[in-house]
């Protein structure tokens, strides 16, 4: 057993353990460094790699990326669509819109972004790199190992190592969480999202978009949005049904025509769009119950952050917003630690207070999302019109893109 002590007392820099080196574990990295922390983070994949998949980020996460100086980057990767239009998907009517662009980016302070998940963790990685995060591969989190005055974690390769903190970053299925917790495994949500990305220029004139559309169905919505600088598309469809075979694989080969049949009669474009977009993959969703206390994210020198701590659905668009905002609040309530000289556990315990009731709120508006977005019946009817008369109200989110109260 090799055993590494990076613990350190008495005003010298001290040390954070990170388990998970995802969206959320390097941002984390990135934010502690930039406290004055040392940070290590343990990542079990023998490199760092994303899903071929976009993300959405709100302004309320791409503030944060620009004040880690990443805003340039992110222009030259991300894609900035105009409008965010909703339709129906029976015969494409249109229902509600929101202009995004630089109108909406000059209301919030920070655009609304688009992009490839590769592309925003070669941007954190590349952060997390520079800021002098000590990034360790192939390094699978087995135990957490508490004492009185530090946190450990047993390494598989039997290593351990020791520091002042640890979080847990370590995704949906979190070995960390039950350390935090013991509220059992995630639960199947009944609903299966089907992900899909081609180069734009290889699919027909009339599939090409620069703007987010939501296409709203019985039991059923599709979201495309273009990622790459616009020249590829993203398309996710979400349907209902039974969870395949291995529920802890994210990431499943699947058919277009197995997509197509799972969402019935829609409207020829999205049909088109459907048989267009080649090498589908399978996803089943999985959540929890919002958060009901800070107790969920935080115990002793131990906190969870991004889906370890509050996985959701993603129909708000945010799992990987959220992680970002743990992150950058996390390395703010660490920094104000070391200069008020304050206990480490207080410290984390102050974190979690900040974060959990927003987090909560998130989850549970991605949930009510789901509920409006396959809507069915009189409900439908009501979406609809609602939709018509007050579109850009309700599509907008102030209270969420303004980022958390400080
Ligand atoms: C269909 C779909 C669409 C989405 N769209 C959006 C969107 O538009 N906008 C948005 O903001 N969010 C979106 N999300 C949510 C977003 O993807 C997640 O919230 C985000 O990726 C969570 O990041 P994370 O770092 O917390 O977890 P993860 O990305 O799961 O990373 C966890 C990391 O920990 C590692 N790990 C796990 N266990 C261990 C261990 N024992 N030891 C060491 N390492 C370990 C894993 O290998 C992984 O690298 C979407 C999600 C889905 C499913």
């Amino acid at each position: 057993m090799t055993r590494e002590r990076h613990l350190s007392f008495g005003g010298v820099t001290r040390q954070v353990l990170i388990a998970g080196g995802g969206l959320g574990g390097l941002a984390a990295g990135v934010a502690c460094t930039r406290a004055g922390w040392d940070a290590r983070l343990y990542e079990q994949a023998a490199q760092f790699s994303e899903f071929g998949a976009g993300i959405q980020l709100g302004p309320n996460a791409t503030r944060i990326l620009q004040g880690w100086g990443l805003g340039r980057e992110l222009e030259l990767v991300a894609a900035f669509p105009p409008w965010l239009r909703v339709r129906r998907a029976a015969d494409a009517a249109p229902l509600g819109r929101l202009r995004l662009g630089p109108a909406f980016a000059s209301r919030y302070g920070a655009p609304y972004a688009t992009v490839h998940r590769a592309d925003l963790q070669g941007l954190l990685l590349g952060a997390a790199r520079q800021a002098g995060v000590h990034l360790k591969l192939s390094s699978r989190v087995m135990a957490v190992l508490p004492s009185s005055d530090a946190i450990g974690l047993r390494i598989a390769g039997d290593l351990e190592v020791e520091g002042d903190a640890l979080i847990g970053a370590d995704g949906l299925w979190s070995a960390v969480r039950s350390q935090v917790c013991s509220d059992g495994p995630p639960a199947f949500t009944g609903h299966l999202a089907y992900r899909a990305l081609a180069v734009q220029a290889d699919l027909p004139a009339a599939l090409r978009s620069p703007e987010v559309t939501v296409w709203l169905g019985e039991r059923l919505h599709v979201v495309a949005y273009p990622v790459r600088r616009g020249e590829w598309l993203n398309v996710v469809a979400i349907v209902e049904g039974k969870a395949p075979g291995r529920v802890e694989d994210w990431d499943q080969a699947a058919a277009g025509a197995e997509l197509l049949r799972a969402l019935g009669r829609q409207c020829a474009p999205l049909q088109d769009l459907v048989r267009a977009m080649p090498n589908w993959r399978l996803w089943a969703l999985h959540d929890r119950p919002p958060m009901a206390s800070a107790d969920e994210m935080v115990r002793g020198r131990a906190v969870l952050l991004g889906d370890a701590a509050h996985p959701m659905r993603p129909y708000f668009a945010q799992g990987a917003g959220m992680a970002i905002e743990d992150a950058a609040a996390l390395g703010g309530t660490l920094a104000m630690a070391a200069d008020a000289g304050l206990d480490v556990p207080l410290a984390l315990r102050r974190y979690a207070l900040k974060r959990w009731e927003r987090c909560a709120r998130v989850q549970e508006r991605s949930r009510r999302n789901g509920r409006i977005f396959h809507a069915t019946g009189l409900m439908r009817w009501g979406r609809d019109l609602s939709l018509r008369l007050l579109g850009e109200t309700l599509l907008d989110q102030p209270w969420l893109y303004r980022g958390p109260a400080r």
